[in-house]
């Protein structure tokens, strides 16, 4: 009896012995490593409406510069001179930190850029309709739904990541978003949403006045209105910077819209001027977190349009007669993604993914709640 237990004991032990060499041998193939938290704690996204790919990764095109802006202006002439001056270089590598200079840098050297086509990266949006609403709702939202097929100043059916991360007790309060575009605020569904929705024309209250707020809330009131639902660009991007300072947002939208509206008008330069003024802006607001403790090394900034344009001398419209204008691109940079730069061939993306990315970089799981949304982008996302 005593044999046969100390055998049956060793025999286990035996048992128990290579079975932990096996497991053990197998561990690591079979459970993935828990991913490290990420650095990041906020996420900006700036959204750059109708700013095209061809001119993001080749600069001003030189079949485009001569052609002036329309009559209208009274001084096409001299703005023709000017953006051949400022963005005319002689190869397409010069033009394009020309026009784009932060992101041909800082973002180049430090982050990931796709949708260069002419390398084979592919980002695109998948709509179907390539315009305004129906491309912010598939990136803010995570899936195209065929309802929204108009740019009518409609509130959203669908909840946008923003409003579904302001849910969440821990960015309660910490959620807001500006805009150029009156229609941002069918977009985000601001009756419902929760946060603080600022676009158009609407002078901005919902915090304390300060002289900054004051100046601005006055010349959205005051300056010439080319168009009845936008201001220009300068009006919405400085009053999110003075939220931005006074309330400290953990997500963060910022809409620009002067480059659509200019190209609708075939006005080249001053497209080209305003994607130069985009550029600037993300530059302004990048140092702006880099000084700021609460930001500092733990923001996360994304930039994208919400469509591409037409090609060559279609290039100022947009929409389902236009194929090409499916056709985006992206760019992320902060402390989680890897520095990959300009991207080539393979990872292809879509705007459907930014939902999921944006709530993965903060540590939550978009894409599990709502199961029609793109995944989140591991590329840049990081370990
Ligand atoms: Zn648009």
């Amino acid at each position: 009896m005593m044999q046969r237990t100390r055998f049956a004991w060793a025999w286990l032990g035996m048992w128990v012995a290579a079975t932990t060499m096996i497991c053990g041998g197998l561990a690591p193939a079979q459970t993935p490593q828990p991913r490290q938290p990420h650095k990041t704690q906020n996420v900006i996204l700036v959204m750059v409406d109708g700013m095209r790919w061809q001119e993001v990764f080749r600069g001003a095109d030189p079949a485009l510069l001569p052609i002036p802006g329309p009559k209208w202006q009274g001084n096409s002439e001299d703005m023709t001179a000017a953006a051949k001056a400022h963005y005319g270089e002689a190869t397409a590598d010069e033009r394009r930190k020309a026009l784009m200079p932060f992101l041909w840098s800082v973002v180049e050297s430090q982050g990931q850029i796709f949708g260069n086509r002419d390398l084979g990266s592919d980002s695109h949006v998948i709509n179907g309709l390539d315009f305004s609403y129906p491309g912010y709702s598939e990136t803010l939202t995570g899936f195209a739904d065929p309802r929204i097929d108009s740019n009518k100043n409609l509130p959203n059916p669908n909840t946008t990541v923003f409003e579904w991360l302001n849910a969440k007790p821990e960015f309660a309060g910490k959620v807001a978003a500006f805009g150029a575009w009156a229609v941002f605020n069918g977009i985000f569904n601001r009756e419902r949403c929760g946060f603080p929705v600022n676009a158009g024309y609407d002078a901005f209250t919902a915090i304390p006045s300060t002289p900054e707020l004051s100046l601005l809330n006055t010349l959205k009131a005051e300056t010439v209105r080319i168009w009845p639902d936008e201001p220009f660009d300068p009006i919405p991007f400085h009053t999110a910077i003075e939220y931005l300072k006074a309330k400290h947002p953990r997500l963060l939208f910022i809409g620009l819209g002067e480059t659509d509206e200019w190209a609708h008008k075939v006005d080249y330069p001053a497209y080209l001027d305003a994607a130069h003024l985009a550029d600037q802006y993300v530059r302004e607001l990048w140092e702006l977190l880099q000084s700021m403790p609460q930001y500092r090394g733990t923001t996360t900034l994304i930039v994208l349009p919400d469509h591409g344009r037409g090609d060559g001398s279609d290039w100022n419209d947009h929409g389902v007669k236009h194929p090409e204008s499916r056709e985006t691109w992206m760019a992320f940079l902060g402390p989680d993604t890897p520095a990959l730069g300009e991207r080539k061939a393979g990872t292809v993306v879509t705007e459907s993914q930014i939902a999921a990315t944006i709530a993965a970089f903060l540590g939550q799981d978009y894409h599990a709640a709502v199961p029609q949304s793109g995944v989140a982008i591991e590329d840049v996302l990081g370990k």
